[in-house]
């Protein structure tokens, strides 16, 4: 991979993360129910927002992980390779799965 490919997907990452961080933010505030608690209806309709926010917070909180990681291995140039065999992971496969640690063949066999 050359650098102008790595740039490329470097850009796309720290968007990506910006996306994820403001979903968050406005999740957060969004989950600001002020005090009218006063019907039980309400009360559980909360309940549930609340419960949905924090699977999709925690959803959202490892793509960030994986963007982080994926960042990190470009800094450092091991981005592209296999974590499990030491290979190139295959341009196929980072260009639907950017933040990918596993070739094609390692993934593979990963799901078995
Ligand atoms: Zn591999």
């Amino acid at each position: 991979m050359n650098k102008e490919e790595l740039k490329k997907i470097e850009e796309k990452l720290i968007e990506e993360k910006k996306l994820i961080e403001a979903n968050l933010k406005r999740f957060e505030s969004e989950l600001d129910f002020g005090d009218d608690t006063d019907h039980m209806e309400e009360e559980a309709d909360e309940i549930e927002e609340t419960a949905n926010f924090l699977s999709v917070k925690e959803n959202q909180d490892k793509r960030l992980e994986q963007i982080e990681t994926a960042l990190e291995r470009i800094k450092n140039g091991t981005y592209g390779i296999c974590t499990e065999c030491g290979g190139a992971i295959e341009k196929e496969i980072l260009a639907v799965d950017p933040e990918s640690l596993l070739c094609k063949k390692c993934k593979a066999s990963k799901r078995k």
